[in-house]
């Protein structure tokens, strides 16, 4: 199951993102996924849940932005939007072999507590992606 490679390499720098910023609970992970990375959301979910079960992690919501498929050209150098699965460039009909985006999978931010402070129903004011320190 490719869902679960995916939610075990996700928790994995979920983990260590929250041992740098001494984040007791995790609450959210937002995600972008392209869409040629053919993930389904409620596989990576239900894996990541699983996975997740005994860690700092355990409870944390996905919120999965699925991101277009973009190709370019390689006659005319065009730009679009792959719809359809459809790799045809719009302007000269060519079939584009380059795909600029699509199969990215990446970590926009994560939320979660550090319990330093007594704000520990404070959800969303947690770090955002790595500054250096
Ligand atoms: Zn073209």
């Amino acid at each position: 199951m490719h869902e679960l490679s995916i939610a075990q390499s996700l928790l994995d720098i979920v983990l260590e993102e929250s041992e740098r910023h001494r984040l007791k609970k995790i609450c959210l992970i937002r995600l972008q996924v392209g869409e040629m990375a053919a993930v389904v959301p409620e596989a990576l979910n239900f894996c990541f849940e699983t996975l997740s079960e005994s860690t700092v992690a355990k409870g944390a919501a996905l919120e999965i932005e699925t991101l277009p498929v973009v190709a370019r050209c390689s006659e005319c150098r065009l730009s679009f939007q792959v719809e359809n699965q459809s790799f045809l460039c719009p302007e000269c009909g060519y079939p584009a072999l380059e795909m600029v985006s699509g199969r990215e999978l990446s970590i926009v931010s994560i939320e979660g507590e550090t319990g330093d402070r007594d704000d520990s129903d404070q959800c969303s004011s947690g770090s955002q992606h790595p500054s250096s320190e």
